[in-house]
Formats: C-alpha cells, structure tokens, sequence
C-alpha cells in the first residue's frame, strides 16, 4: 500500500526541477526541495515518536515551509492539524485539549505566551515565517531524501480542520486521505490544471480554500504557486503577467477593482480566476468582467464537504449561482424538516453525497450522527435551491433564517433589494429578537455617497417585497464585521443589536 494522498502528488511530478513554490522574498523551492523538505520533516516526526494516527497542530505563518511540515505530516501517517493563527491562547487551549496532539508547532514569538494552553503537549516545536525554529532544526538533521512514505489508505484520516464554529464549540472535521485526493483530482480535471500553471495564492493555509482547494490542486497537477503572505492587491497585480490562475474569496475581487492598474492588460494571462468561501455579489462578477474581459467561476464547498459544486470551465458561469455539482458529488435540496426532496427552485436544505464529504467530527459522534441522513447524505447547514438549468443557488446559512411573524425571510432575497439601491455599497439581514414578531427583520447597511436615509430604504423596499420580509429597522454602519475568509459574521450583528426591539 501507497500514501494514498501523497502518491497523487508524486506522481503529479512532471519536472523535479521546477518550481513549486515562490515566494516573495525571491525564493523559489522546486518539487525535488518538496520531497526531500517532507521527508526531512516525515523523518523527524517518527524521530520523535509521532505513530500513525497521531495528530501534529500547527499554529504558524504562512510559509513554503508550512506546506512542506503538512507533506510530511502526511507522510508520516499523521493527521495534520492547522490552526487559524488568529486563535487566541484560550481557545488554542481548547483546541489542544480536544484534539490531544502528539506535537504542537507554533510561532517562537508566541510559544510564551502557549505555554499554558500547550501544558498538556507532549512536544512543543516552533516555525516562523521565515522557515526557522526548533521544527526546522529537527527536519535539518534528518535526510529527507531517504525516507519511506508510511503507507496509509484511502480511508485514513490526513487532516482535521476545526470548523469556524460560529454557535457553540468549535468542531473537528475529519478529512481522510481520499476526501482530499479525490477532491484534488476532480479539481485539477474541472478547471484543467496543467504543470504549466502558476497559481496565485494569497490565501491562508490553515483553512480549506487555501491549504486543500488551491495547493493540493497546484500539487497534484505539477504546478507552480507564487505565495503571498496575505492579500495585497499591488502585489497581486504585479504578479498577474506571470500567472495564469487565481484563486480568491469575494473581497480578493472588490479590493482588486479599487486598483487603477486592474485592466484587460494586467489580467491577459491570467486563464481563471475563481471565487468561493463567501458569496460573490453579482454586481462584483459583472464589475470583474467589464474590467478584466474574465468571468469569474464560482465555486461552493465547505471544510466538511471540500468543493462539492463549481460553474463551468465551459458554458455559462451564472452570476450569483455556485454551478453544478461535481463530478462524483450527488446534490439534493430537501424540506428541512421532513427531509422530503424537493422540485427546482424550491427552497431547502442543501445536502450532498461523496467521496468528497468528510468521515464525521472528532469525537462527537451524536453531532456527526445529527448531521448525516441515514442514506449517508451530509446535511450541510447551507439553504439554496437548484434552477431549472440545473445551476445551484446558495441562499445562506440555515442558521441565518429568519421567521418574522411564523413566516419564513431568506436574507438573500432582501439583500439582494437593499445592495440595488443607489448609493447602497452592501447590507447584511439579520433576525433580531422582538416581543411581536419573534424576531424582526432587520438590514444592517453600508452606505456610500449620496446613500438614501433609513425611511427612504424602508419606502423603496415597501415596493419590490412583501411587507413581512420589509426591514424593520434599516442601521448604518461604516463597515461589516468579517472573518479572516471574508465571510460577514452575522452572529456578531445579532449580538451587538439584540436589544434593539427590546424582544
Ligand atoms: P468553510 O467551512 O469555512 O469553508 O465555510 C463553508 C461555508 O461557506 C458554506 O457552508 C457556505 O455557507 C459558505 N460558502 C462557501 N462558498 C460559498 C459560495 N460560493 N457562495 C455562498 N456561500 C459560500
């Protein structure tokens, strides 16, 4: 038996000699530094004890070094654990706690500040930014060359990526070595990527969109990525002419097109942008083209499911729309409640089906239970509807219903009014709670030049929708509260206004 994950990208090789990694400070790693940096790291990990099975968590900066830590990793047999490096002490603590890793890697500057949450860690090493630290030391002294990949099947698990957890705690997903791979291959088909692409990647690594979705397609097709620390739209731009893919959340898109130099020009060699994590205004996909001459290809998949729906390579990529299911990945919308399917354009959870759907969270098996149907469908949380072309539409998270007055509000839908208005730069509908109504649609709103007052909102809206989804309340702020992939987090909202109706 093969590594099963790791095998894929081996024999994605066309070149050892080629670059598989460039980063901004002028270095460049080729596939033959990738294999022998893993083994190096692979080697020092069973040094230290690490079985397989046995979880390594890395909270660290995004390197080239971090990518070679997760090969080997992964390589070893161990089930690779990132951490977003945003997480404070305590909630690292929680983290550590529940996984019960064999070795913990993080930032020397913050391993002070670590070393209660890590108390319980067997290990302690550390990485930064620059690929320095006692983890790189113990993969120096090793000869990464010679090692032996630790055989590991299909059904193994390669990763556990904890959820963003927006209600309750956190939850570990289970990633086994052929969600990924699997997921890797039909990435690297849909979107043809070749040896001869060059990604650019300024994503983080410690989530799925960055570390699974744009590298292990890179890797497992031979490809070259040029890392970015972060998003930087001038960097981005002056790295446009050598790339020839680019893969971002929505802000990517709308901070690019703030930037003069974004034009025909600049994006001419550039063959695919896509876009995913968060949902892409259509006003931004249209922006994109009239700008760039590009569609953007939008995608949907989440850290349970991986990629499980994309817009076409070919054809028609629907602003607005996620696209069709992927290859392998069966899709269903059905009521929520009685888990009956139901008919296009209907409204309803969204479930899939797959190699590409995780194997449950970490030791909550009543939680994983509660997500899966007994004909072994994920239910992913996510209300949509599939149209009669057979294009997927997410209309937000289920969590994000509303129900004002026994009825049912999709925030989308009022969203989609308010973001129309003139001098409406974007808006967020939240249910809040209301002695009345129960809750009470509310538009949190960002207003630019010129932006109508709250009773103007309300009056244009009183046109165009029922009056049970009109705002109650319309409130202004300079900005929305988003996380780190872009999405708006709209429990902060309801938290910061809850007492609005007094409810
Ligand atoms: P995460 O597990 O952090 O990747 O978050 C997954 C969630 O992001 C999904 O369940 C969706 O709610 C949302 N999401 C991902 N891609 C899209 C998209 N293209 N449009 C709308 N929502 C998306």
């Amino acid at each position: 038996m093969t590594n099963h994950l790791f095998a894929l990208i081996r024999d994605g090789i066309s070149d050892p000699a080629k670059p598989v990694i460039e980063t901004p400070d002028g270095r460049s790693h080729s596939y033959a530094d990738l294999i022998a940096r893993s083994g190096a790291y692979a080697a020092a990990l069973v040094a230290a004890g690490v079985a397989p099975g046995d979880r390594v968590a890395v909270q660290v900066e995004k390197s080239a070094e971090v990518i070679f830590l997760y090969l080997g990793v992964v390589r070893a047999g161990a089930v690779f654990l990132p951490l977003n490096t945003a997480y404070t002490p305590a909630e690292i603590g929680y983290f550590l706690g529940d996984a019960e890793p064999a070795v913990f890697v993080c930032d020397p500057a913050r391993r002070e500040a670590l070393a209660g949450a890590a108390s319980g860690v067997g290990r302690v090493w550390t990485l930064d930014a620059a690929g320095a630290g006692s983890a790189a030391a113990a993969a120096d002294a090793q000869d990464g060359t010679a090692f032996a990949d630790v055989a590991r099947g299909p059904e193994d698990l390669a990763a556990i990526l904890y959820t963003s957890g927006t209600t309750g705690r956190s939850k570990g997903a289970m990633l086994s070595h052929d969600n990924l791979a699997s997921n890797a291959r039909v990435m690297v088909d849909v979107w043809r990527f070749t040896a001869d692409d060059v990604l650019i990647h300024a994503l983080p690594v410690f989530h799925t969109h960055g570390l699974f979705v744009a590298t292990n397609t890179v890797l497992a097709s031979g490809g070259t990525m040029l890392f970015l620390p972060r998003l930087d739209p001038k960097t981005i731009l002056a790295l446009m002419p050598r790339a020839t893919a680019m893969m971002g959340v929505p802000t990517f898109y709308t901070r690019l097109l703030k930037e003069p130099g974004l034009t025909r020009e600049a994006a001419k060699a550039i063959r695919l942008f896509t876009s995913g994590s968060a949902p892409l205004l259509a006003e931004t996909h249209r922006d994109w083209q009239a700008r760039t001459g590009h569609a953007i290809l939008e995608r949907y998949g989440m850290t349970e499911t991986n990629m499980s729906t994309s817009n076409p390579y070919d054809g028609d990529r629907v602003a607005g729309t996620v696209g069709f299911p992927l290859p392998g990945v069966s899709l269903r919308v059905v009521d929520p409640d009685s888990g009956a399917e139901l008919g296009p354009d209907e409204v309803g959870m969204i479930e899939v089906k797959g190699a590409n759907v995780f194997k449950g969270y970490w030791r909550m098996p009543d939680k994983t239970a509660a997500e899966f149907r007994p004909d072994g469908f994920f239910i992913t949380g996510d209300l949509g509807k599939v149209d009669g072309a057979g294009y997927v539409h997410i209309v937000g998270r289920g969590k994000d219903l509303i129900i004002s007055g026994g009825f049912n509000v999709y925030p989308k839908e009022v969203e989609t009014e308010i973001d129309g208005l003139p001098g409406i730069v974007e808006s967020a509908v939240i249910g809040l709670p209301h002695p009345d109504f129960g809750e009470a649609v509310t538009a949190v709103v960002v207003g630019g030049e010129g932006a109508p007052a709250e009773a103007a909102v309300v009056a244009a809206l009183e046109g165009r929708l029922a009056k049970f989804k009109c705002p109650k309340r319309v409130l202004f702020v300079d900005e929305l509260p988003r996380n780190t992939m872009g999405k708006v987090q709209k429990n902060v909202l309801r938290e910061q206004f809850a007492g609005l109706f007094g409810g």
